[in-house]
């Protein structure tokens, strides 16, 4: 089928009263696919027009997992240092060097 202006206006017009695809087709004198197809195309879904999506821009990042949870030895040199999450497991001092390294 090929969709002219008066088409697609009649196809929006036939979608907004939530007839199936099957009787809009019917009507139109084409197939079910192409009605679907075309609504898909023009982004109608039952005679709505569903938004733009919005990207989230004020997501709220949780600071807990930066939270200081107090000191706690390191794996390393067993010096006490100021934790800053359960999975800091090293000394500052120890973060700097490498196993290698003299330092
Ligand atoms: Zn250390």
């Amino acid at each position: 089928m090929i969709w002219t202006p008066n088409s697609i206006g009649r196809l929006i017009e036939l979608s907004k009263t939530k007839l199936s695809s099957t009787k809009i087709a019917n009507e139109l004198g084409t197939t079910k696919n192409a009605v679907i197809g075309k609504l898909h195309r023009i982004k109608i879904k039952n005679g709505h027009i569903p938004k733009p999506v919005q990207l989230r821009t004020n997501k709220k990042v949780s600071i807990s997992h930066f939270k200081k949870l107090g000191k706690k030895p390191c794996n390393l040199c067993k010096k006490m240092f100021m934790s800053y999450s359960k999975h800091d497991r090293f000394c500052d001092g120890c973060k700097r060097c490498s196993p290698y390294t003299d330092c």
